[in-house]
């Protein structure tokens, strides 16, 4: 072993913080941005919801917060940062798309609201942001610009009205099946922002309203924010 100081900051990953409700499009806009950028992309969601995945897999009452913390003991969990290789892994299982079943989406925010999770959860998100090999790393979930980075260069809350995001989840879907989603969805965001304030900009947050626009300009919106930021300084 050599007696050295490891400088922290070099090498490190420019963070790119995107918070937003759910069907605000900050999964596939993050994406693309990242893409655009050569950066890193983290969806920190994808967490929340292995966890109830492995929770609901187990027959775990997602209610019961004692048995949902003794889980995450032995979680282990791995998730693709480069947008064009995404995979979610639970120890053996590759739980990509098992993890959008609408019995994970309706069991996450009993799981999001523990604040065991959630502190193992952010610490788990700082060292994999940290460890991205890109000059930067595009973060995206709730509590990012307030909690998960909130000394971020640049921190962005991606907001649309809830017509546009009920708008744009049941155009992927059909008759009941869109108005299914579109009350999930509603219930999903109201739970959740009794947790972790994610419909208003915290001071210092630039928000990026996409109700009026089109995925490709709201992309170029993020892109903008971010050119407009000197990511050099820290
Ligand atoms: O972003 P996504 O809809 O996949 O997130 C799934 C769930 O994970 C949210 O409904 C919320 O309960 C939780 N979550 C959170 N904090 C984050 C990201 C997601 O509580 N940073």
């Amino acid at each position: 072993m050599t007696e050295s100081t490891p400088n922290p900051t070099v090498n490190r990953p420019v963070l790119v913080a995107i918070d937003g409700p759910a069907g605000s499009g900050k999964s596939s806009v993050s994406k693309a941005v990242a893409t655009r950028l050569g950066y890193g992309f983290l969806d920190t969601g994808a967490a929340y919801r292995a966890l109830a995945w492995l929770v609901l897999e187990r027959g775990i009452d997602q209610n019961d917060a004692d048995a949902v913390i003794r889980a995450l003991a032995d979680f282990d969990y791995e998730i693709g940062t480069d947008p064009a290789g995404y995979y979610v892994r639970v120890g053996e299982n590759d739980v990509t798309d098992a993890i959008r079943e609408p019995r994970v989406s309706a069991a996450v925010s009993a799981i999001a609201r523990v604040p065991e999770v959630r502190s193992h959860l952010v610490q788990l998100f700082r060292s994999i942001a940290a460890g991205v090999d890109a000059p930067g790393v595009v973060v995206e979930g709730r509590d990012i610009t307030t909690v998960v980075a909130r000394d971020a260069p640049v921190r962005i809350l991606l907001t649309a009205s809830e017509e546009a995001r009920m708008a744009r989840r049941s155009a992927e879907l059909h008759d009941d099946a869109a108005a299914t989603a579109g009350a999930e969805l509603k219930k999903r965001d109201q739970a959740d922002s009794r947790v972790v304030d994610f419909l208003n900009a915290a001071e210092g947050v630039t928000t990026v309203d996409s109700t009026d626009l089109n995925f490709a300009e709201t992309v170029d919106a993020v892109i903008a924010v971010i050119a407009a930021t000197d990511t050099t300084a820290d």
